[in-house]
């Protein structure tokens, strides 16, 4: 297997290369299959991306808005044509089932789209100045060059969130997927490539988060970074990046409250917590993980939550009937178990009959009994595990979906349009939703959350450009 595979190379000023270093990626379904056997980067190798990135995004800057709305267009309609076979590369390196890694193919090629159409829209702000004879010019400018650090839950929609803006703008990018996920990475280059982006302007460095990731936030020909994963990861990239001033923006983790209240439809609720809750593999950092439900229906919920859940089937994401996939690999699965294991040691109960796992498939776990103190309840598991804690009411409910140190996504069901809007008012969060799942975003409004989940300007939609551009004001006296 391994003699068939041939390596893949790095990306670095429009050039394709083998190094030294090979990383195997392996299918979580079948632990035993490489999907990809991977070059890895070096700092010596992000000192030259930098340096043929700086002219490399100048000039792509300095060309008409429709050379970069073309390139992105172009990456976006050859990502829509080979949605199957993207969706298929996806599921064997992330573990997703198909649909999902389709799904999730399909919203890369659609955010190169729009992202496109962004970069005709610069625009610009013209207002009339305290000086007589004077105007002043509000124009948005690229920041230069962008570091660029994703996770492996979505190892192509975020690198598409992340890229496409930062080109439309007319940057550069230094590109640092994460380890688990090099062949999506190398795809998406490539798809770039032949899009006709000039050489330089984007470079691929896998490798080590700890290296290359570190050495991105701390590059100083770095002028801005974009980071998503952990929070213990981003907080150190931000503290880098920040203390050399450049610009960054970091996506980290939550705890996602969702909230059911007694005038809730309970089969609704059931529906959206074990969609929230489960698929994906509990693997989103939007995904619903403190269910917290009012006394009054707190019984029926439980009963209609664990009926919907012990339907789930976790299985090979290939297989048609899976619900979700593997862990993705038997690092995260470790950590799940330790904190289902913590939790029932603090005295939680477990809800669903917990089937044997096998290999990387992970049934799915329902925790009743909990308290907001125990730290299922406080850390993020990534996992399929969700624990219910029981509220008196509305006004305990809200408190508790608030007392967390994230504020990524919270949930509400309820037929009160008066406790909605309250709740939408009020939650700490950056996204709420009402009777509906926490997780599963549209790709063209904002994303992004509060406190410890989420830090500087928002991704995604036309709110992107508040990180990937810089503004200029000029104040223009004409003479003579
Ligand atoms: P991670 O923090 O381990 O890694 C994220 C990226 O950072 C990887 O590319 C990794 O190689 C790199 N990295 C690791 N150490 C680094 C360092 N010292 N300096 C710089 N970069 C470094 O996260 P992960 O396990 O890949 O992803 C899962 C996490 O991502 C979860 O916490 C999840 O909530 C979060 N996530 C957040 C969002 C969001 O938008 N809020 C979206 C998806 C995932």
């Amino acid at each position: 297997m391994k003699d068939d595979l041939q390596p893949q190379g790095i990306y670095v000023a429009g050039r394709w290369r083998l190094t030294g270093d090979l990383a195997e990626n392996r299918d979580p379904s079948r632990p035993e299959a490489l999907v990809s056997l991977q070059s890895l980067a070096t700092t010596c190798d992000l000192d030259e991306a930098v340096a043929a990135a700086r002219p490399a995004g100048a000039a792509w800057a300095a060309l008409p808005p429709q050379a970069r709305f073309a390139v992105l267009d172009a990456a976006g309609t050859e990502i829509l044509a080979r949605t199957d076979e993207i969706g298929r590369l996806l599921s064997r390196e992330e573990g997703k089932i198909l649909p999902e890694a389709v799904g999730e193919a399909e919203r890369a090629g659609m955010i190169f789209k729009f992202m496109a159409g962004e970069a005709m829209r610069t625009g610009g702000e013209l207002h009339p100045s305290l000086r007589p004879g004077t105007s002043v010019e509000v124009t948005r400018e690229p920041v230069g060059v962008v570091g660029i650090i994703t996770p492996w839950n979505y190892p192509i929609a975020i690198p598409a969130w992340k890229i496409a803006p930062a080109l439309a703008f007319g940057n550069a990018v230094i590109f640092k997927p994460a380890e688990l996920v090099p062949a999506c990475a190398v795809l998406l280059t490539e798809i770039l490539e032949r899009a006709g982006l000039p050489p330089g302007t984007l470079s691929l460095l896998p490798g080590p988060g700890a290296e290359i990731g570190a050495a991105i936030a701390a590059h100083p020909g770095v002028d801005a970074v974009s980071f998503t994963g952990s929070a213990a990861t981003g907080r150190g990239v931000i503290a880098t990046a920040a203390a050399r001033g450049a610009r960054v923006q970091a996506e980290m983790g939550g705890k996602n409250p969702f909230v059911v209240l007694e005038d809730a439809d309970l089969p609704l609720a059931a529906e959206a917590i074990a969609s929230g809750s489960y698929l994906s593999t509990g693997q989103r950092c939007t995904a619903s993980s403190r269910i917290i439900v009012v006394e009054a229906v707190h019984d029926a919920l439980v009963e209609a939550l664990a009926k919907k859940v012990s339907a789930l089937r976790c299985g090979p994401a290939d297989d048609a009937a899976s619900s979700y996939g593997p862990v993705v690999d038997a690092r995260q699965l470790a950590s799940n178990r330790a904190h289902v294991r913590g939790a029932l040691e603090e005295g939680a109960e477990l809800v669903t009959a917990s089937a044997e796992d096998q290999g990387l498939f992970m049934q799915p776990v329902l925790l009743a009994g909990t308290t907001n103190a125990m730290r299922i309840n406080r850390e993020e598991v990534f996992g399929p595990v969700a624990a219910v804690i029981p509220a008196a009411d509305y006004d305990e409910a809200l408190a508790l979906a608030n007392d967390t140190s994230f504020g990524l996504s919270a949930g509400i069901a309820t037929r009160s349009m008066t406790r909605a809007q309250h709740f939408r008012r009020h939650v700490r969060a950056g996204m709420v939703m009402v009777n509906g799942p926490t997780a599963g975003v549209d790709f063209h409004v904002p994303f992004g959350g509060t406190r410890g989940s989420s830090y500087g300007p928002r991704e995604q939609g036309t709110h992107a450009r508040e990180f990937f551009t810089q503004v200029k004001t000029a104040y223009i006296s004409p003479v003579g």
